[in-house]
């Protein structure tokens, strides 16, 4: 399907044209009386502005334009909150002769409804705000992913082992209810260890951190995920091993996780026929887990009155619970979300019980390989055994990939190359530095948006003769080359200025094309002649004799 590209400038300058604080008409022409009475004169309304963004200048819209467009911003016609929306469209449609196309009039009523979603998502409000840009990254990197063939699909129970080592599947979810999926994602597979931050963060969510932790440690273990071992107060170290997700299984109740569930609005296959036998499987290969419910029992690990063995059941239930990529994403967000579901916008979570949970993720997720996870990708995430990664990217999005082909931690080959490769492509570890490192993308901005700031900058301290601000952007590896939108470069607008130091500081320290040439053809010699800053002319002039003498050829001119 072609892809439209929606200009936006019309949509955003008549907006931010339309009013001054004052809430006076700046650039409009003034109404007359006349037609204020008559209401002959109306601002454009929000609608009329989505209507001519997406149209193009044509007078009508075919439906699956705007519904490409839609999905360019991230947003899925699924989406709850487009409910409304979506519906009026549908009927609609169903009364106009092709039924597929919308007048502006037509348009308005559909997209009423849900106006303000649907203006902030076309005036690129979302937090990442090129969102096909972003996507046809994230195809890229699990494409360089698929082609890994190492790693072994769990066995131990007949219901993993039947998985094809083909699988691979990504899904994310933004913290606006943006989404993509690439790969397997539509298929189900077990939550197994996945399930153990839901898990905590709903006990803590229920009963706080202090009573939480009566019962269970912070502290990574040091020790396999399923250890028979407690720590020196006789408690699980955290509830992201067997031991502790155990004893957090006794501290929720059946119902508290069925409402998180049904919040998220995730789609969980969890009745019937298969989880019984996901369940029984669990629970028949269970010995260790059984072992270390009657140790823990022994050591009272449990609240007073806990009936231990329907907790383990519960604890096999819990890991049996089946999601796909598509959904779980939707969890991951929630947990990026502070707690608060996406795409209902309903609280799941308490703030203190998601942040809590990702402390723990980033500290524990990643069985033994959590220490090298938290350095090398630095963001909070749990690993299970059906080859399922929860991935979350605190204030911006829910990630999960899932495949079945374990390393020797048993954490998803796959997964975790593509949860390195994000990183490296995106500021998105913890301790990447937003403001300075300049070689990772930041999707987070609008691809310009950073180059424009970056331009002003150094032209600006080129305009004020300010050389010590200069060196700090020359060591934060910035483009001192860098035109702006007339082609001019910090070396004309020094050179302008008389600004000897800096005209210096450029050619010698930063080795700057000494004759880039402006939109009028206009050279650094140019406009220090024009300005009669002679000082400068001699330097540009010496500068561009010494270089031709030393290396034997004329300096490089750039057109
Ligand atoms: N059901 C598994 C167990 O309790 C979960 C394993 C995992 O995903 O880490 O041992």
């Amino acid at each position: 399907m072609a892809i439209y590209n929606i200009n936006l400038d019309i949509f955003n300058s008549i907006k931010s044209n339309q009013k001054d604080n004052s809430g006076l008409n700046l650039l409009m022409p003034i109404a007359t009386p006349a037609q204020l009475l008559t209401n002959s004169w109306i601002l454009p309304s929000l609608e009329d502005l989505l209507f001519y963004a997406v149209a193009e200048g044509q007078e009508t819209i075919p439906a699956h334009k705007f519904l490409t467009a839609l999905k360019a911003t991230g947003l899925c016609t699924g989406d709850p909150r487009l409910k409304e929306c979506m519906d009026t469209l549908k009927e609609t449609l169903k009364n106009t002769s092709d039924g597929v196309t919308l007048d502006r009039h037509l348009f308005k009523k559909c997209v009423q409804s849900n106006i303000v979603l649907l203006t902030q998502a076309f005036r690129k409000k979302f937090v990442i705000p090129d969102f096909q840009s972003f996507s046809s990254h994230i195809d890229e990197l699990y494409e360089s992913a698929k082609n890994l063939t190492e790693g072994q699909v769990a066995d131990y129970i007949p219901q993993l082992a039947k998985f094809s080592s083909d699988l691979w599947g990504v899904s994310l979810c933004t913290v606006d209810g943006q989404r993509h999926s690439v790969g397997d994602t539509k298929e189900p597979f077990c939550l197994q260890s996945c399930v153990k931050p839901l898990k905590y963060a709903v006990a803590v969510h229920d009963h706080g951190t202090e009573h939480v932790h009566s019962f269970i440690g912070k502290e990574p273990s040091g020790l396999r995920f399923n250890k028979l071992f407690l720590d020196e107060d006789d408690k699980p170290h955290n509830p992201m091993v067997n031991a502790g997700a155990i004893v957090c299984s006794s501290l929720i109740k059946v119902k508290s996780v069925t409402l998180s569930f049904t919040l998220l609005n995730v789609t969980w296959f969890h009745c019937g026929y298969g989880i019984q036998c996901r369940f029984q499987s669990e629970r028949e290969s269970g010995d260790r887990n059984f072992a270390i419910g009657y140790y823990m029992k022994e050591k009272k690990c449990f609240p007073d009155g806990t009936d231990m063995t329907s907790v383990l059941d519960f604890y096999f239930q819990l890991c049996a619970i089946e999601v796909t990529c598509e959904s779980a994403s939707v969890m991951a967000a929630t947990l990026a979300n502070g707690g608060i579901c996406p795409i209902t916008g309903e609280r799941v979570l308490s703030p203190e019980a998601v942040r809590n949970t990702l402390s723990l993720m980033h500290s524990c997720g990643m069985y033994d390989f959590s220490g090298q996870f938290a350095f090398h990708v630095g963001l909070p995430a749990k690993s299970g055994v059906a080859g399922g990664i929860l991935l979350v990217v605190p204030n911006v999005m829910g990630i999960v990939c899932w495949s079945p082909p374990l390393d020797k931690l048993g954490n998803s080959v796959r997964g975790i190359q593509f949860c390195t490769d994000l990183v490296e492509h995106f500021n998105f570890h913890n301790y990447d530095n937003l403001r300075h490192f300049a070689k990772k993308h930041d999707p987070r901005r609008e691809g310009g948006d950073q180059r424009v700031k970056s331009v002003i900058n150094l032209l600006f301290a080129a305009y004020t003769g300010d050389v010590s601000a200069l060196r700090r952007f020359a060591l934060s590896s910035i483009d001192m080359e860098q035109r702006d939108y007339d082609s001019r470069t910090a070396l004309h607008v020094a050179a302008a200025e008389g600004h000897t130091e800096v005209v210096r500081f450029l050619l010698e320290a930063c080795k700057v094309n000494p004759e880039p040439r402006d939109r009028w053809g206009s050279t650094p010699i140019d406009e220090a002649v024009q300005f009669g800053h002679n000082d400068v002319v001699s330097i540009l002039q010496n500068h561009l004799e010494k270089n031709s003498t030393s290396d034997g050829s004329d300096t490089k001119t750039q057109p």
